[in-house]
């Protein structure tokens, strides 16, 4: 038997997923993991313990590697070097071809890709949402990126670095960017906004989002209003998306899941109030049911596609 290997490394950390032909989790692994303040060769050591770790486990289970694929928050050229990933730090970091080499001749191919694009594969191979042509993933992590399916195919754009909504203007006089911008999605409806708000540091953000969670629950007035605040600056960046690309669903993935019943209903008023098209286009807005192992899920997802489509050799 074979098993596929989805890692994520985001800003605070690490997934690991290993799957069977079917997409049945084998392995479901994470651990927080200081990404802001790691250099990328730092990164590569960490990814590369783990992944002998995993292909260790499944020779164990007499499963043969096909393929890992890594989820990095920041645009990933099709070469799989990371140009920038804005929260991390990084620039022009070879991830691949590194962790290659750190991997010493593992036997099987080493992929890099956008940690959104990852998610979006993921839902649309293994979602709810399974083989709807047109999807748009949006993940709240630290920073916003968004996974463009179309036409069933996810489409990277020419160098690779399409999907990067959490860059788009939203406030010219909204606050700074990790990208050095002012007003960015991402910097006005990321988790950090939200954590910021709250006066709630982002050191340990599962954690700091249970406390918002609760306290919303409770009814807190404070809490309300900033996620109904940050659900409508999100809406706005749906809506730009939706009057893009049409998409018949958008899924909000990571840490927008456990936030969703508060965010929801100001992103779907966001966004019928500003599409043109008659009854928003029929696009549904939902939050992603796959767990915050979806990007390295989809990391899993990408490995069966190359084999499905005989870029990887699947020796039998
Ligand atoms: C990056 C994107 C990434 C997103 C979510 C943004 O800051 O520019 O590439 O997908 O964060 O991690
Ligand atoms: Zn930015």
């Amino acid at each position: 038997p074979y098993a596929a290997i989805g890692i994520e490394v985001n800003v605070d950390y690490v997934t690991a997923v290993a799957v069977d032909l079917s997409g049945r989790r084998l392995l479901s692994w994470r651990r927080s993991f200081p990404g802001a303040t790691s250099a990328p060769g730092q990164a590569v050591a960490a990814v590369a313990g783990i992944v002998r770790r995993v292909v260790n486990r499944m020779a164990k289970e007499e499963r043969q590697v096909l393929g890992v694929t890594v989820g990095v928050p920041g645009l990933v050229g099709l070469d799989g070097t990371v140009r920038i990933a804005p929260n991390l730090g990084w620039r022009d970091a070879d991830l691949c071809g590194d962790l290659t080499k750190a991997l010493r001749d593992p036997g099987f191919p080493v992929q890099v890709d956008n940690d959104a694009n990852l998610a979006a594969l993921a839902e649309h191979r293994f979602g709810p949402q399974a083989g709807t042509a047109d999807l748009v993933y949006l993940t709240g992590e630290i920073g916003v990126g968004a996974g463009v399916i179309l036409d069933g195919r996810l489409r990277r754009g020419g160098q690779g670095f399409g999907g990067e909504i959490g860059h788009l203007q939203l406030d010219p006089l909204g606050a700074e960017c990790r990208c050095g911008r002012l007003g960015c999605l991402e910097a006005v409806a990321g988790i950090g906004a939200v954590l910021e708000q709250a006066a709630l540091s982002p050191a340990d953000v599962e954690a700091e989002l249970e406390e918002v969670v609760r306290l919303a629950r409770d009814g807190d007035p404070r809490t309300l209003t900033i996620l109904k605040n940050v659900g409508h600056s999100l809406g706005k960046g749906v809506a730009l998306a939706a009057n893009l690309l049409n998409p018949e669903v958008v899924i909000l993935g990571g840490y927008y899941v456990p936030l969703a019943p508060w965010l929801l209903p100001a992103v779907e008023a966001e966004m019928r109030g500003r599409m043109i098209a008659p009854d928003a286009g029929g696009c549904r807005v939902v939050a992603s049911t796959l767990g915050y192992d979806a990007a390295a899920l989809g990391g899993a997802a990408r490995v069966l596609d190359s084999v499905d489509s005989g870029r990887l050799p699947r020796i039998s």
